[in-house]
């Protein structure tokens, strides 16, 4: 445990009346609370701490505790309320909302524990775990959780923004598939909230209330029989982009919900990382998961084939274990920015916006490393109506744009390229945010639309209850 705090660490964005007191023996305090590590400014493991799998979150916290256990978190949350301290939650940093600069950063990373039992079909997840050993041991009983596109992303913060995978359209998001959260509410109360147990808190925080309504310690999940997918990626041109993303258009809608499917034109980036012959390359992709009988998914894809040979071909049978290569992501931390639309319907003149603003014009480096679209619809969809995020789930599509920001100078520049495709994709959306892929403060700006108006002022509510002062103010917005 170590403190050394030796300058003031008051923020000039600290609320009125929630000033830093960041005297050392206050810090010495709360670290001899605590089995974990609390640290200040300067401190060894202080950029450690606040560095997150998204290098363009550069956060200065005036406090960092990594808490131990869940009685740690409970003495942290307790320590933040009598001190009058906003708190960020951070377990990967792949989803940063607004900095936490001058707050007191919970960074959950060292909480880790994750238990399957195959009987119930769940699994009991804490708050730093990532996805990877909870698919792997599911797996081992032929099941499996309804993980995203990396096993790197944290099971909690992916949960609680909703969480759509490669199951997606067959059983849901994760969001729906929770039994139940350990939540150290903001006063420092620990409650489990489930379907019978403080049901309305149980309500939001499925899909709505991402870091503002306390800290979750752990979450009870579902696991669904799924063992042998057939899954990966067609390899179509760069040219082919305006013809592949019209065929998805109309394709996608008539499959059946065994089937997660996705469109993406790619500019792999010129990097060691990317094998030849996709580096430097850009490619549009037809991915996704079948998690029906794998003859029949095979069926589904050879219409793509027969409509046009691809130019790599990497569907195949595979062990739902190996989901991470059908996305392919990055696992090494990497500065990056992402934005996203829902769309109902996908007109040919969204497909032109989206190609021409993401394959780079001859001569020019891309802005946007990729548009991604989902097909969504069916589980996801249904749903909606005893979800409190129900506008950022009911959409046919969701695209998403993410782009990489190598160099700090080109900020500006690709912030203004994923603003104006949205800009021009304006007629042709439906306004709602999904939360999961906003971040920094456009997360805060966004949030409300996630929700229908009902939903929102019932969040609200259940907000205003549990965090008057709104400490718990640097992941969604309720208010
Ligand atoms: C490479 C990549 C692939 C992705 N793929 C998908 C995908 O396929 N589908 C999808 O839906 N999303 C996807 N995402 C988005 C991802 O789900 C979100 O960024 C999610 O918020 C990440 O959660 P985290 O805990 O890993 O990240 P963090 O940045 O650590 O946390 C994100 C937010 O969650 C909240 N939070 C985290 N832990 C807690 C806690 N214990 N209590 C309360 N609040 C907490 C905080 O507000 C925090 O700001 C992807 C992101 C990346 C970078």
């Amino acid at each position: 445990m170590t403190i050394q705090t030796t300058r003031p660490a008051t923020h000039p964005d600290s609320p009125e009346g929630l000033e830093v007191r960041p005297q050392t023996s206050v810090l010495a305090e709360l670290a001899d609370r605590i089995a974990g590590d609390v640290l200040g400014p300067g401190d060894h493991g202080y950029d450690e701490a606040r560095t997150g799998f998204n290098l363009l979150a550069d956060h200065r916290p005036a406090v960092i505790a990594v808490p131990a256990n869940r009685h740690d978190v409970i003495e942290v949350v307790r320590f933040a309320a009598d001190e009058g301290l906003r708190v960020a939650i951070q377990a990967t940093g792949h989803g940063p909302g607004s900095a936490a600069d001058g707050a007191l950063l919970i960074n959950t990373s060292k909480m880790t524990d994750v238990s399957v039992d195959p009987a119930a079909r769940t699994a009991t997840v804490a708050a730093g775990a990532k996805w990877a050993p909870v698919l792997a041991q599911a797996q081992e009983h032929g099941l499996a959780p309804l993980l995203g596109s990396t096993t790197d992303v944290g099971v909690v913060g992916y949960t609680l923004g909703g969480g759509f995978g490669w199951l997606g359209r067959k059983y849901g998001l994760s969001s729906d598939a929770v039994r139940s959260f350990d939540i150290v509410t903001p006063d420092g109360n620990p409650l489990r909230v489930s379907a019978t147990s403080h049901p309305d808190i149980f309500w939001a925080l499925r899909g709505g209330g991402s870091g503002s309504l306390g800290v979750i310690t752990d979450v009870v999940i579902d696991l669904f029989p799924v063992s042998t997918v057939y899954a990966g990626n067609l390899f179509y041109s760069a040219e082919d982009a305006p013809e592949v993303l019209r065929r998805f258009a109309e394709w996608a809608p008539q499959q059946s919900e065994d089937l997660t499917s996705a469109v993406t034109v790619m500019n792999f980036p010129p990097l060691d990382i990317v094998p030849e012959p996709f580096r430097g390359k850009t490619f549009t992709l037809v991915r996704g998961c079948w998690s029906g009988d794998v003859a029949d998914g095979a069926r589904v894809i050879d219409e793509w084939r027969q409509w046009k040979t691809p130019e790599v071909d990497l569907w195949a049978e595979m062990p739902f274990a190996a989901a991470d290569a059908i996305s392919m992501d990055p696992t090494d931390p990497l500065p990056a920015m992402v934005t996203t639309e829902w769309l109902d319907e996908l007109p040919d003149a969204a497909i032109d916006i989206v190609v021409d603003r993401v394959r780079p014009k001859p001569g020019t480096l891309p802005l946007v490393l990729f548009a991604e679209i989902r097909h969504a619809g069916g589980a996801v969809a249904r749903g909606a109506a005893t979800s409190p995020n129900d506008r950022g789930r009911e959409g046919t599509f969701l695209l998403e744009l993410a782009s990489m920001v190598p160099d700090p100078h080109v900020g500006l520049a690709v912030e203004s390229a994923l603003r104006l495709t949205r800009k021009a994709l304006e007629p042709y959306v439906t306004g709602a945010a999904y939360l999961n892929f906003v971040e920094f403060d456009e997360k805060t700006a966004r949030s409300a639309t996630s929700f229908s108006e009902d939903n929102h002022r019932r969040l609200v509510a259940i907000k205003a209850a549990l965090d008057p002062e709104n400490r718990f103010c640097h992941g969604v917005a309720l208010h």
